[in-house]
């Protein structure tokens, strides 16, 4: 039996360094202030990954709880809501919106092809009164990644907050918070940073400060509230019992993107080489153009089974693949070679397995 490969887009595999973290031996999270500076240092690594100068918070929950904190924080009701979707998360954002009040207009665009910063602005010409919008950095689902830096700032030459999930983009695609003027950059533990799941983190403009501070309605709930963070590092104090172990490992995966000057052009070229050997075996990548360097979505061939495929590469190849979600499963299988995956002997694992399982099928 070979050795099991995990391939998928997240939760990715933890690199023995970053995982060894999670069996510290045990620090308290609020009377510790070795802790304390721990944190921040996390807070301070990951400003610098996502370079911005502005405040990152690491709030503990999955990703979702990031979406859905944004949300919660920065729309009032009766707030208008741009939600620019061309995926299954985008689209996703419009439940969330609506749930705080938001008045939600869908932009919806074709799923196979990253928005069109054009036909946007062509929109934005005649209906900008938004206060706040939202779109996704890489559409985990399909393999996408859109231009976030021509549409923040075009948003924000309206003056319309934004949120951006980059939950599976940060750490293996660069981003630029401030200069592509991005009010919330939403990240996850458990993709291009290969930590933990459990955390997600994101970072907060002045913008996007000032416009939570001028709320007329108070912030819903507590846990998805983001002022409950105000000052937490000068006061010394966090707003609930922070995950020590979590937090440490997530540190040290901050870390190793940091300290790895080919991580973002190693991600670039893994991913164009199972995109070119793909397409060698006659797979048909599921996007059009906007190929994401995280992940890789190609088609189910006709004739084929999703689940059956999968299934033949865990047993026969040791090696775990992805489906899809929504209105892509089925349909669509996807390569995450992000993070701790993103290293050519994992890669060129797949791309023959995968060549293997269509040679054998053909000659039977
Ligand atoms: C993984 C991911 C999230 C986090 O959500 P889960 O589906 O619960 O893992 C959010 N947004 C995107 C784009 C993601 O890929």
């Amino acid at each position: 039996m070979k050795e099991k490969l995990i391939m998928t887009p997240g939760p990715t595999a933890i690199p023995p360094e970053v995982l060894v973290k999670m069996s510290d031996s045990f620090m308290h999270p609020s009377i510790d202030h070795e802790f304390l500076e721990i944190y921040k240092q996390t807070t301070q690594r990951l400003q610098q990954i996502m370079h911005t100068k502005e405040d990152v918070l690491i709030l503990n929950g999955e990703g979702i709880l990031g979406l859905e904190a944004a949300c919660a924080s920065l729309i009032e009701p009766g707030d208008s809501v741009l939600v620019i979707s061309n995926g299954i998360f985008g689209a996703g954002f419009a439940d969330f919106a609506t749930m705080y009040g938001g008045k939600v207009s869908l932009y919806e665009v074709n799923d196979r092809e990253p928005i069109d910063v054009h036909a946007l602005k062509n929109f934005l010409d005649h209906n900008h009164d938004f206060a706040v919008a939202t779109m996704v950095h890489c559409e985990t689902p399909s393999g996408l990644v859109n231009p976030i830096d021509e549409i923040c700032p075009l948003l924000k030459s309206y003056g319309i907050v934004t949120i951006v999930d980059s939950v599976s983009a940060i750490g293996g695609i660069e981003v630029y918070t401030d200069k592509w003027q991005i009010d919330i950059l939403l990240g996850g533990s458990q993709k291009c940073l290969s930590a933990p799941s459990g955390l997600t983190f994101l970072s907060l403009s002045q913008a996007a400060k000032e416009k939570i501070q001028k709320r007329n309605h108070p912030i819903i709930g507590f846990y998805a509230n983001l002022t409950i963070w105000d000052d937490w590092y000068e006061k010394k104090k966090f707003p609930y019992t922070q995950p020590v172990n979590e937090i440490k490992a997530l540190n040290e995966a901050a870390k190793r993107v940091l300290d790895d000057p080919d991580v973002y052009a190693r991600h670039h070229r893994e991913a164009q080489k199972v995109r070119t050997a793909l397409s060698e075996l006659k797979l048909e990548l599921y996007p059009k153009s906007g190929f994401s360097d995280t992940v890789t979505a190609f088609k189910v061939p006709d004739g084929y089974d999703d689940t059956t495929l999968r299934q033949y590469l865990l047993d026969e190849e040791g090696i775990m693949l992805a489906g899809s979600l929504g209105y892509l499963q089925g349909k669509v299988i996807r390569i995450g070679h992000m993070g701790y995956h993103c290293y050519s002997e994992k890669v060129d694992r797949v791309i023959e397995a995968l060549a293997n399982y269509l040679k054998a099928r053909t000659n039977s």
